[in-house]
C-alpha cells in the first residue's frame, strides 16, 4: 500500500461522513488518517454516553465551521470504518463538537487521507461497549 497523503475537496451539499466513508472505498484504504477543515451548513454530532452506551446526537441546524476534524479509517467487520470527531464553531465563534454523524451537510471542505501500513481491526468492547481498536 502506498503511504502517501492523498488531498480531498468535498462539495457542497455532500455528508460529510457518507462522503467519507466513499473516499475510503474508492481508494481502497482499510487503515488511514483522516484531517479536514471547512464549513458545515449544518450538522450532526453525538456525545457517547458512558453509563447507558448510548450515542446522544447534537443537531445544530446553522452554518458553523469545521475547525478541526480528525481521526481514522480502521477495518470494522472486514469493512473500512470512517470514526472522525469535529471541533465546530458558530458565527459567534462558540465551540461545539462531537463525534461525527451523518447529517453534517458540507459547505465546503478540504483535508488529506494519509494511508498507513499495518492492519488495526475493530473488535466489540464489552466494557465500553465500543468497537475498539485491536493492535
Ligand atoms: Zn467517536
Amino acid at each position: 500500500m502506498k503511504c502517501d497523503l492523498i488531498p480531498f475537496a468535498l462539495s457542497k451539499g455532500q455528508d460529510l461522513y457518507e462522503a467519507l466513508s466513499r473516499l475510503a472505498t474508492r481508494h481502497r484504504i482499510t487503515n488511514a488518517l483522516v484531517i479536514c477543515i471547512g464549513a458545515v451548513q449544518k450538522a450532526t454530532v453525538a456525545f457517547y454516553n458512558q453509563e447507558t452506551h448510548k450515542y446522544e446526537d447534537h443537531v445544530f441546524d446553522e452554518p458553523m465551521e469545521i475547525l478541526s476534524c480528525t481521526g481514522n479509517i480502521v477495518l470494522k467487520e472486514g469493512k473500512p470504518f470512517v470514526h472522525v470527531h469535529a471541533a465546530l464553531s458558530d458565527r459567534k465563534g462558540r465551540a461545539f463538537g462531537g463525534h461525527v454523524r451523518p447529517g453534517c451537510v458540507v459547505f465546503a471542505c478540504e483535508g488529506f487521507l494519509r494511508p498507513f501500513k499495518g492492519k488495526i481491526e475493530r473488535r466489540f468492547d464489552e466494557s465500553t461497549g465500543l468497537y475498539l481498536w485491536r493492535l
